[in-house]
């Protein structure tokens, strides 16, 4: 199976699919999709777990283990071990979602702290790249990347939603960047302009489903199918064709997540 259209980063564990989730796969492939990343950290380590059968369900599913830094309060050794364990399966190719979150705050900026350094020393470990989430925290990011990584991680930034500056930064230090549909919001220009200055060759696409849906289904659970939006909406701003998005994202997706 070659690498095409990928969402990089669904919730497809969510509880918002138990009614229909294998129609909502099933959608994605009609829609051209080859690969989902099923992330775990959507809530308590059992999603990882969910995210875990599903991959193993689906020969074009592969997952993620981590905790939301939502959730970094509840962190634990016990955490920490039912992730490295999903961590030696081939199936979970990646650490977490994990990353700082100050927008919220649901855990204090200090748990989020320690439960993301953690993170970065289980990638290590696993040999793994790291899914990021952050959101008002930019320069708290790059403080602890640095700190405990110096020389750089194998990873993403998801759901990008920085400036040129912070994309800038994440590159230099080898992580990709990947957009959701807020790309694809009237009022992202701002965001737009920063993606059409970053090469293509450092990015990728993703829905965080059921998060976040693009238009024309703002508003309404959102699904993998609809990364088809994302994807044309960066070649809009590229001033490329949609296949030029699906041809180097692809080859993103596959290199970081080890995808076949
Ligand atoms: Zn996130
Ligand atoms: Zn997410």
């Amino acid at each position: 199976m070659s690498v095409g259209l990928v969402d990089t980063h669904c919730h497809l564990s969510d509880r918002r699919y138990d009614a229909d989730r294998d129609a909502v796969i099933e959608r994605a492939r009609q829609a051209g999709l080859t690969h989902m990343v099923a992330v775990g950290g959507g809530g308590p380590i059992a999603d990882s777990e969910a995210s875990y059968e599903l991959a193993r369900r689906f020969p074009f599913l592969r997952s993620t283990a981590g905790i939301h830094p939502h959730d970094a309060k509840s962190y634990d050794d016990q955490i920490e071990a039912r992730i490295a364990a999903l961590l030696q399966r081939p199936e979970v190719v990646a650490v977490g979602e994990t990353g700082l979150d100050y927008y919220y705050g649901h855990s204090p900026h200090q748990a989020q702290r320690e439960a993301l350094a953690r993170h970065i020393a289980l990638a290590l470990r696993a040999a793994k790249p790291i899914v990021l989430h952050c959101r008002d925290a930019e320069a708290d990011l790059r403080e602890v990347l640095s700190a405990e990584a110096p020389g750089g991680l194998r990873g993403v930034v998801h759901c990008f939603t920085g400036g040129y500056e912070d994309a800038r930064w994440y590159l230099d230090y080898g992580l990709v960047i990947s957009f959701t549909g807020i790309l694809c919001f009237p009022k992202s220009d701002a965001l737009r302009d920063t993606a059409a200055r970053l090469p293509l060759d450092r990015l990728m696409v993703e829905t965080d489903s059921p998060y976040l849906a693009p238009p024309p289904h703002r508003g309404k659970r959102n699904e993998p199918a609809f990364v088809t939006q994302v994807a044309a909406t960066l070649a809009v701003v590229h001033g490329v064709s949609t296949e030029a998005v699906v041809e180097a994202t692809a080859r993103n997706a596959g290199e970081l997540f080890s995808l076949v």
